[in-house]
């Protein structure tokens, strides 16, 4: 494994990409603006990045239709376009170290989760690729004299809008369906995270594929996301991001063209945890883990912790133990589980609703800046105890390391509660009753629910949530469904 000094020394021999990738070729942002990526966990300058705009967009769009009309991905036998995806994934695996590097120096992400993420990343693109040549049409049932086919078509232009999170596996998770459908691909890259997806645009390119499928805009979400979002040209906008911007893409598309909208936004997941439980320790360790990963600043974080009464106070000081092992440090540490915030309003954000908290309700531990950091925007471990579940933190999805803690009587309290929320993204319950857990399991109101665990899962299952969480699903095969048109072919004989 490497150490910190390895990546250190990494970091200074790493050219990194800053150019947008249109049409197979790496360009300036129309007019030559730049903008700025920022390392978090330093504060230190990593590059300036083509800032794209409105005219970068149409010559990406006019370049992904040109490719779309030239069957240049989708017109390739399936098995050609599974080995070019193999490719893909085979190419990014031997730069592995340069993306790991790339997220960890752009939004602090910790760089073994980093390697934890990436390697997920790839191996999206080979489920997918590996898909491509396995899945078939219909006919439809009708009488001798007639034979009817459904087929699958691509859609034609797919822009993929992610955020800065997850940078890679968010990207992977869109981008690697909608290849495999025989889409052209425009990727628009959070403002905090454009590394990597300038990386992945140089391994896009190294494998062969062909100019114009595949994208890269670096941008502010204005610029570069509305104009995608309202262009006529552009067939679905695959987005992940904040319910609030993923509302917007929704009235994008009612001002434009009808394009479909696929959107993967906020989250307050609840996490029921029953008294009959089996060990205490070790369900306090997941709760904990399941705020803290990656500083909270997940949408499947677990942000509401509901702990039945008779276990109540054990429970919050077996937590609070637990929270010690997040840590701040340096993301280039490869002992570091908790990095910095991605940004100072990121920060600023986060440490407003730790003031929420201390006025809702009772805090344990942290709230506070990590005084301790030379620079970075750091944050510390935050557990909020007696909040009520229709107080702010329970509402509202902080994207940050503050947990709220809710105490309740029955499993049908927890459950009222739980579904009290505009949200429906993940949940969970931890019990020994299999009734109870069923029971629970069926009524919540989310796309993901675990039942004595949080967060197992990977690409053979649906990832998406229910009311303002969003719409669509990504991941397994309903992903790459929804990056194609179903077309009727009737033939009379
Ligand atoms: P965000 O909504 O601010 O940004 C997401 C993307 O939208 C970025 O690329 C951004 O540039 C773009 N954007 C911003 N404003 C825009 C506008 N006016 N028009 C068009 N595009 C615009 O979200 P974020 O801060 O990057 O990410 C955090 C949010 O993402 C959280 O709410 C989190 O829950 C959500 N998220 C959801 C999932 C999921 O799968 N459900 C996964 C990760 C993150």
């Amino acid at each position: 494994m490497k150490t910190r000094a390895d990546w250190q020394k990494h970091r200074a021999t790493l050219t990194l990409q800053t150019r947008a990738y249109i049409d197979g070729a790496f360009v300036d942002a129309e007019g030559g603006a730049t903008f700025d990526s920022i390392n978090p966990a330093t504060e230190a300058l990593n590059a300036k990045i083509a800032r794209c705009g409105p005219a970068d967009v149409d010559k990406a769009v006019a370049a992904a239709r040109r490719a779309f009309r030239a069957r240049s991905l989708a017109g390739l036998e399936p098995s050609a376009r599974k080995a070019l995806l193999l490719r893909v994934a085979d190419l990014m695996e031997a730069r592995r170290h340069d993306f790991v590097l790339a997220d960890a120096i752009d939004i602090g992400k910790p760089v073994r989760f980093a390697a934890m993420e990436f390697d997920n990343a790839v191996k999206t693109f080979r489920w997918y690729a590996e898909a491509i040549d396995k899945v078939y049409g219909e006919t439809g049932p009708v009488g001798d004299g007639d034979l009817s086919l459904v087929v699958r078509e691509p859609l034609g232009v797919v822009a993929a809008v992610v955020p800065w999170n997850f940078p890679m596996l968010m990207a992977a998770w869109k981008v690697a369906p909608a290849l495999a459908a025989g889409n052209s691909v425009i990727l628009k890259p959070a403002e905090q995270s454009p590394l990597s997806a300038l990386l992945l645009a140089e391994v896009m390119h190294a494998a062969g594929m062909p100019a114009g499928t595949f994208n890269v805009l670096p941008g502010e979400g204005p610029e570069v996301g509305m104009p995608l979002g309202l262009h006529m040209d552009v067939d679905m906008v695959t987005f992940t991001g904040s319910t609030e911007v993923g509302k917007l893409f929704l009235q994008y598309s009612g001002r434009s063209n009808m394009k479909r909208i696929s959107t993967e936004c906020g989250g307050k997941s609840p996490n029921i945890v029953m008294a009959d439980s089996d060990d205490l320790e070790a369900i306090a360790e997941t709760a904990a883990a399941a705020i803290f990963y990656n500083q909270g600043e997940v949408c499947t974080a677990g942000s509401r912790l509901f702990v039945q009464r008779p276990i109540y106070e054990r429970f919050l000081a077996l937590l609070v133990e637990k929270a010690k092992a997040w840590r701040p440090g340096d993301p280039l540490d490869p002992d570091t589980l908790f990095g910095p915030m991605v940004d100072a309003a990121q920060l600023r954000t986060a440490l407003d609703y730790a003031e929420i908290g201390r006025r809702e309700g009772r805090i344990l531990c942290g709230g506070e800046r990590w005084a301790e950091a030379p620079a970075g925007y750091y944050m510390t471990p935050t557990i909020v105890a007696d909040i009520p579940n229709e107080g702010r933190l329970a509402q509202e999805e902080v994207f940050g390391p503050v947990l709220a803690v809710i105490p309740f009587d029955t499993a049908e309290d927890a459950l009222a509660m739980a579904n009290d929320s505009r949200f429906g993204l993940a949940s969970a319950i931890w019990t020994r009753d299999v009734s109870t857990a069923l029971r629970t399991a069926r009524r919540l109101e989310a796309g993901m629910v675990w039942v004595n665990a949080w967060d197992p899962c990977n690409i053979t299952v649906p990832f998406g949530g229910y009311k303002q969480s969003g719409i669509g699903r990504d991941r397994a095969l309903h992903a790459l469904e929804k990056y194609t048109e179903t077309k009727m072919i009737w033939i009379r004989l």
